[in-house]
């Protein structure tokens, strides 16, 4: 079996955009599979910016995401001699000719056909000159474009796409497209087939809105006398109103980076993205690399355009619930040390790292993350929602005020009766602490909940949470019975 060799080859954006990422990903878990390679291509030809700079956003998303390619980066503008020589051949051989009709008589020969209600084709005036006509305009160096000569007999270019099954495009219906600019500069279509006729690309997995470009570029790995890959096109991510997703109407919600600034976790990201566009019959969800890795074909890929449900502006579902579900389904079941590299690295950015959660209080930390994870969608949100249990300056949900504290003439009182209780204890544990708590409800005849309630409000800033003894033995004695002593409302 010949080798199987897949690419990513993203124009340098600047930034790894979410739709890219799951192009890169399927790529990635198709060459893992089979045993392939993956090679990344910069096609930077298009691009006026530098490319070192926007294609780093690039690398640094994939890196962060554990995307490993084989070979690479290549760039696409270090092989433009290969994509004019290329040019050249196919108009030796007949494939291709040079187009020296102007832009202003296109434009004429274009609305004189709308006008008449017809399909525009260009006429091929130049596909048509005589040898003498050819070498007058050459020797007078008039511009040209170099057009590929679609063959003229009745016929199609028929693919099997392993998505989109059985693919037929008429020859008549392709016009003789443009593969060299005026200024001399390659076009994407005959580029990129090149570059992937020089790599050795097996197999194609890109977007459907490649699929109209497919039919034109098996016209020139023919013309090349290359043989043809496998194509397969993915269904499109758009928004929930349809629309194509982009940061120029999205914004920062659909790069990679966006994840890695609120608090993701790469696998949950590669997890979120590979469900946009391909589901296993039992519609498994949640998957390992190695599971992924062995679950992963080609088959899978939906026909269906999939929704990207980002949230804009709603603080609490920032982007697609599912991605965050997701995240949070990670952040409670990952192995307790891996949690705690990864909220170390958050924690030391906000500031609320303690060199002893290393060491003398490592169990302390752990356990206390372990306590609190399983209500979290995010890293960030040990440093904001968890905030109270690693530092004293945590802000105060005024939600829970209203609903625990206010609501009660009495509180303060009760609270400061029970931080009195608190500071009796020998023995600080959960057990002692529901002990007294209970207690104290019974002798003012009020209801536990109304000093669970209030206490979890004042000691956390939380309306909700992991059950409050736990919690209350997680903060410490000290902590706990000042903020009650602390408590005026
Ligand atoms: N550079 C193209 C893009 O980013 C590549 C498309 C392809 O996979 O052929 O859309």
């Amino acid at each position: 079996m010949s080798e199987v060799r897949l690419r990513f080859p993203p124009s340098p954006t600047g930034y790894l955009h979410i739709g890219g990422a799951r192009t890169a990903i399927y790529n990635w878990l198709y060459a893992k599979k089979h045993g392939g390679k993956l090679i990344l291509r910069i096609e930077d030809t298009d691009t006026e910016r530098s490319t070192d700079e926007s294609m780093s956003g690039i690398l640094d998303g994939l890196n962060w995401l554990g995307i490993t390619w084989d070979e690479g980066p290549y760039l696409q503008s270090d092989y433009a001699d290969d994509h004019i020589q290329a040019a050249q051949k196919l108009i030796r051989d007949g494939h291709a000719y040079k187009c020296f009709c102007t832009k202003e008589v296109l434009d004429k020969k274009r609305e004189a056909a709308i006008a008449a209600k017809l399909t525009y084709k260009y006429d091929r005036t130049c596909c048509n000159l005589s040898q003498e006509e050819l070498a007058d305009r050459e020797k007078q160096d008039v511009p040209y474009v170099v057009r590929f000569k679609v063959p003229d007999s009745e016929g199609a270019v028929i693919f099997n796409d392993k998505v989109y099954g059985k693919i037929e495009k008429a020859y008549i219906d392709i016009e003789d497209f443009v593969i060299v600019r005026s200024n001399g500069k390659p076009l994407y279509l005959l580029s990129n087939v090149v570059d992937d006729i020089r790599d050795r690309i097996s197999h194609i997995i890109r977007g459907q809105d490649g699929l109209g470009n497919t039919p034109r570029q098996i016209l020139i790995y023919k013309a090349l006398g290359s043989n043809i890959p496998e194509f397969a096109h993915m269904s499109l991510t758009l928004d929930p109103r349809k629309a194509k997703i982009s940061k120029r109407s999205h914004g920062e919600v659909v790069t990679v980076q966006f994840y890695k600034d609120h608090g993701f976790l790469p696998w949950a990201l590669v997890n979120f993205l590979v469900l946009l566009g391909w589901s296993t019959a039992d519609d498994k969800e949640i998957f390992s690399q190695k599971e992924l890795i062995e679950a992963f074909s080609l088959e899978g890929l939906n026909k269906a355009n999939s929704v990207f449900n980002y949230h804009k502006g709603d603080p609490k579902f920032f982007t697609d619930p599912k991605a965050l579900n997701i995240n949070a389904y990670y952040l409670r079941t990952m192995p307790i040390e891996d949690l705690t590299a990864a909220v170390k690295e958050e924690f030391k950015s906000e500031g609320l790292w303690d060199e002893k959660y290393d060491h003398e209080k490592k169990k302390w930390f752990q356990t206390t993350l372990d306590l609190i994870r399983s209500r979290f969608h995010t890293v960030k949100d040990f440093a904001v929602m968890g905030r109270a249990y690693f530092a004293d300056d945590y802000s105060v949900d005024q939600k829970a005020v209203k609903k625990n504290i206010t609501k009660y003439e009495n509180i303060n009182e009760w609270l400061g009766m029970l931080a009195e209780k608190f500071s009796e204890l020998q023995n600080f544990s959960k057990d002692e602490i529901e002990r007294v708590t209970r207690e104290l409800a019974a002798e003012l005849d009020i209801k536990p909940g109304i000093l669970i309630n209030g206490c979890r409000t004042i000691v956390t800033g939380q309306l909700a949470g992991a059950g409050l003894f736990d919690v209350l033995e997680a903060i410490g004695q000290d902590r706990v019975v000042n903020r009650l002593k602390e408590c005026r409302y």
